[in-house]
């Protein structure tokens, strides 16, 4: 399957790592939107939300408490952002579910 985060997942392309488990990946996005701006990935492929299954619920909460374990260690205790975009309605261009967490900015409403 050519799907560019499963080689990211498998170190093939390399990527800033912040965080790796036998389930998830987490690294820094190449084009950052806020001082820090990471991705968490699960390594099973999932191209959007909509292919999510009951099954992949507790992998993608998973998903959920790494970002916030380690929006806290890159120093968001202030709050942060987390978005999951799906589809080209909700501007997803890797199609492999990924969850974006942004800080170290005040944040907007409603997002663009
Ligand atoms: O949600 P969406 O699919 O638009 O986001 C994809 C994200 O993946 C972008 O923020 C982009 O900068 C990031 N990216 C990355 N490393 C790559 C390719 C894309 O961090 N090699």
């Amino acid at each position: 399957m050519d799907c560019l985060f499963c080689k990211i997942a498998e170190g093939k392309i390399p990527s800033k790592k912040i965080f790796e488990d036998d389930r998830v990946l987490a690294f820094h996005d190449i084009n950052p939107q806020a001082p820090v701006h990471f991705l968490v990935i699960p390594k099973k492929h999932i191209a959007t939300l909509n292919d999510m299954t009951e099954d992949d619920c507790e992998l993608v909460g998973h998903m959920t408490y790494v970002a916030q374990r380690l929006a806290l260690e890159l120093g968001c205790e202030g709050g942060f952002r987390t978005v999951f975009n799906c589809k080209e309605m909700g501007s997803q261009t890797v199609y492999h579910i990924h969850l974006h967490v942004l800080g170290q900015r005040q944040m907007g409403w409603p997002p663009g």
